[in-house]
C-alpha cells in the first residue's frame, strides 16, 4: 500500500472514529434530555394534582376527582395516570370510594415505603415510555398546610401519584438530529480526505520513490535510480540519491573487478550484493596477508603445513580434507593431514603423476563431473569429493582431497576452490624455500655415496632425539657392520669396484630395515644400525638377515666374479650399558671379535668380551 493511500485511511478511520464517539454522545444526551423533559412534567403534573385535591378537599368536592383525574390522564403524552392513597389516609378519611386508589404494583408499594421517587424507562424499537411514581409527603410549610388536616408527621408519605408519560417523540426527534449530524459530518469527511489527498500525494508519491529505490539498494541492486520528484524540493534530493548510488555502483564494480583477480570470486552474499562481495574480498586480502606475514616467520616445512590446515579448517570451514604431498622425482606421495574419523577416497601413495588425475592433468578434479572421474579414488562414505592441485616446483606438489557429506557441502567447497587456491599461491614460495632448506639440513646429514646418514646425524640424534625417546623409555640396540678384506677391492679392481659393493650393502641394509630402524655410514666401509624398541629375536634376525643377503651377491669386474661378506656385531641399551657410546663400543668389540674368530659372523654383545678393568666396571 502506498503512503498516500496509507495516510487516507488512517485519516478516516479517526474521523469516523470521532463521528462514532460525537454520535454517541449527542445519542445519550438528548436520550437524558427526553427523560429529563418528561420528568419535568410528570412533576409539573404531579404538582397540579396535588394542589387541585387540595382546592377538592377544601371546597368540600373530593368526590368529583374522578372527573378531574380522567380529564388530566387524556392529556397527550400521558398513556396513564393514578394516584395511590397511603395506609394513614386510609384509617384518617376512610377507603376510597372512587377508582381504585391502592397501589397497583412494588412500585407503588415501594415508594409509599421509602418516600422516594422512582424513574423507570421502557423502550422498543416501536415505543418508548417513562414511568414515574411520585410520593406526596406531609409539610407544615404546604399552603394550605398540610398537618392541619392530616393527622400524620412532618415528612410523612400521605400518597403518592404513578405516570407513564409517551416519549416516543422525544425519541424521534433525537434521531433526525443525529442522523443530520452524521450526514453533515459525512460530507465534511469526504471533502477532508479529497482535499488532504490532492494535498499530500506529491510528497507521499516523492517518499514512496526513495523507499522503494533505497529498497532495491539494500538488497544489493546499485543500478537503480529514482524518478523526479514533482514538486521543486524534491528534485535536488532525486538527484543527490541518484549520485549516491551511481558512486556506490562505480566504486564497488571497482573493487570487484579489480580485487577478484587477487582472491578470486567466492560470492557467497544471496542477492550477489556488490558491498557485501567488496566486504568478503577485502576481509579475504586482508586474511591472506596476514596469513603471507605469519608464515614468511614459520621455521619450518610442518609449521607451514599447520598453518594452511588452520586456515582450511577454521577460516575457510573445511570439514574433512587431507593434505598430500608428492615427490614428483620419486613418484611418490606422503600424507601430511587428515582430519580425525575420516577416510579418504584416495589411497595412492605410488604412480602418482600417472594415476591421480589432479597431478596429472593440474585442474581441480569433481568427482561430480562424471562417475568414476578419477580411476584411483574409491569413496567408502562420503558422497563426493574434490581434488585440487597445485605445483610447488619439479620436484614437489600438493595435492588437496576434500571429502564432501551432501550436496550442500559439495558446492560450499566448490565456492572454496578460488580462495583456497590462492592460499596456496601464497604458500608456495614460502614452502618452496623451507623445502630447499630441509634439502639442504638433510643432505649435510646425508652421505652422498650411499645415500645413508652420515656421522653428524648420529651426533644430532643422540643429543636431541635420544634424551627425548628415552624420556618414553625406548629401548635400543646398536648393530656394527664392516665389510671383510674390502681393502682387497680397492686393491685388485680399483676404487669404483669399491665404491659399488659398498652402495650394493647400502642397499642390502636399507631393504632388510623397517622404519623402526636407520643406519649411519659410521666411517669408510663401517656401518652402524640404531634399531629402536629392539628384542633379542628381532637383533639377531636383522643382523643374520643382512649377513646372509649380502654373502648371496655376486660382484663381477674384469671379468672376474665374487661374493663378499660383512662381520657385524651387536649390543642393547640399556641391557648391557646406559650409555650410548659404550653401547657402540661394545658393538664395536663384538665385530672385533668377530673378525679375529673368522669373520663373515653375527656376535652379540657379553660381558666375557670384556677383558680385565672393563669386566669389572661392567
Ligand atoms: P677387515 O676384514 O679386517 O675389515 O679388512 P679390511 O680390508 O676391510 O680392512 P681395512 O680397514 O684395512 O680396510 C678398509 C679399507 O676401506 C681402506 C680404505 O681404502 C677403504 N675405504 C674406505 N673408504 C672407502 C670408500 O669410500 N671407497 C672405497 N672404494 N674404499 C674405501
Ligand atoms: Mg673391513
Ligand atoms: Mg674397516
Amino acid at each position: 500500500m502506498d503512503s498516500n493511500k496509507k495516510i487516507t485511511l488512517i485519516i478516516f478511520s479517526m474521523v469516523t472514529l470521532l463521528t462514532i464517539v460525537i454520535v454517541a454522545l449527542v445519542a445519550l444526551g438528548s436520550r437524558q434530555s427526553g427523560y429529563d423533559g418528561a420528568k419535568k412534567r410528570a412533576y409539573l403534573t404531579a404538582d397540579i394534582v396535588k394542589k387541585s385535591l387540595t382546592t377538592h378537599m377544601v371546597n368540600g368536592n373530593m368526590h368529583q376527582r374522578e372527573i378531574f383525574l380522567d380529564s388530566i390522564s387524556e392529556l397527550k403524552e400521558i398513556n396513564d395516570l393514578w394516584i395511590i392513597r397511603a395506609k394513614s389516609v386510609s384509617e384518617q378519611f376512610g377507603k376510597s370510594t372512587i377508582g381504585n386508589e391502592i397501589p397497583r404494583d412494588e412500585i407503588d408499594k415501594k415508594v409509599l415505603r421509602t418516600g422516594k421517587e422512582i424513574v423507570l424507562p421502557n423502550e422498543s424499537i416501536k415505543s418508548a415510555t417513562l414511568r414515574i411514581t411520585i410520593p406526596y409527603t406531609a409539610s407544615a410549610i404546604d399552603k394550605p398546610n398540610c398537618l392541619s388536616c392530616h393527622n400524620a408527621k412532618e415528612g410523612e408519605v400521605l400518597g403518592a401519584i404513578s405516570l407513564k408519560f409517551d416519549i416516543q417523540d422525544d425519541r424521534i426527534s433525537s434521531i433526525a438530529v443525529l442522523l443530520n449530524i452524521m450526514g453533515i459530518i459525512t460530507i465534511f469527511l469526504i471533502l477532508i480526505l479529497i482535499y488532504i489527498s490532492r494535498k499530500i500525494k506529491p510528497y507521499t508519491s516523492s517518499f514512496d520513490s526513495i523507499t522503494k529505490v533505497l529498497k532495491q539498494v539494500h538488497e544489493g541492486n546499485y543500478s537503480v535510480r529514482a524518478k523526479d520528484g514533482v514538486l521543486k524540493e524534491d528534485k535536488e534530493a532525486f538527484q543527490w540519491l541518484n549520485e549516491i548510488i551511481e558512486k556506490l555502483e562505480t566504486v564497488l564494480t571497482g573493487i570487484e573487478k579489480n580485487l577478484t583477480a587477487f582472491v578470486h570470486n567466492r560470492t557467497s552474499n544471496v542477492n550477489n550484493d556488490k558491498l557485501l562481495t567488496a566486504k568478503e574480498i577485502i576481509e579475504d586480502i586482508s586474511e591472506i596477508y596476514n596469513f603471507k606475514k605469519t608464515i614468511e616467520t614459520d621455521l619450518t616445512k610442518e609449521d607451514i603445513y599447520y598453518r594452511l590446515v588452520q586456515v582450511l579448517k577454521n577460516r575457510l570451514k573445511i570439514k574433512d580434507f587431507y593434505i598430500f604431498e608428492n615427490n614428483l622425482i620419486r613418484d611418490e606421495r606422503t600424507m601430511i593431514f587428515s582430519t580425525d574419523g575420516t577416510k579418504a577416497c584416495c589411497h595412492l601413495v605410488k604412480n602418482i603423476k600417472e594415476q591421480c588425475r589432479a597431478e596429472r592433468t593440474k585442474t581441480v578434479v569433481l568427482s561430480q563431473n562424471f562417475p568414476e572421474i578419477c580411476r584411483s579414488a574409491v569413496c567408502d562414505e562420503c558422497n563426493d569429493y574434490v581434488c585440487i592441485p597445485f605445483s610447488i616446483n619439479e620436484q614437489k606438489s600438493i595435492t588437496i582431497h576434500i571429502l564432501c557429506e551432501n550436496e550442500d557441502d559439495l558446492n560450499y567447497t566448490k565456492n572454496q576452490i578460488g580462495i583456497i587456491k590462492k592460499y596456496l599461491e601464497e604458500t608456495k614460495p614460502i614452502l618452496e624455500s623451507r623445502m630447499l632448506m630441509d634439502v639442504l639440513r638433510e643432505r649435510n646429514l646425508i652421505d652422498g655415496l650411499t645415500g645413508l646418514y652420515n656421522r653428524k646425524y648420529l651426533d644430532d640424534f643422540i643429543d636431541k632425539k635420544m634424551p627425548q625417546e628415552l624420556v618414553h623409555g625406548t629401548t635400543y640396540a646398536v648393530m656394527f657392520l664392516d665389510i671383510d678384506y674390502f681393502k682387497m677391492v680397492n686393491d685388485t679392481y680399483g676404487h669404483d669396484a669399491g665404491d659399488a659393493i659398498l652402495q650394493k650393502l647400502s642397499k642390502t641394509m636399507k631393504a632388510a630395515i623397517t622404519d623402526k630402524e636407520f643406519i649411519i655410514r659410521f666411517g669408510g666401509e663401517e656401518f652402524l644400525i640404531i634399531m629402536k624398541n629392539p628384542t633379542e629375536e628381532s637383533a639377531n634376525e636383522l643382523a643374520t638377515k643382512i649377513n646372509q643377503e649380502f654373502a648371496k651377491l655376486v660382484f663381477t669386474f674384469n671379468n672376474e666374479s665374487f661374493s663378499k661378506t660383512v662381520s657385524i656385531g651387536y649390543a642393547f641399551l640399556p641391557e648391557d650399558t646406559d650409555q650410548i657410546w659404550k653401547c657402540i663400543k661394545y658393538a664395536d668389540l663384538c665385530l672385533y671379535k668377530a673378525k679375529e674368530t673368522g669373520r663373515n659372523k653375527v656376535i652379540r654383545f657379553t660381558k666375557d668380551l670384556l677383558e680385565g678393568k672393563d669386566k669389572d666396571k661392567y
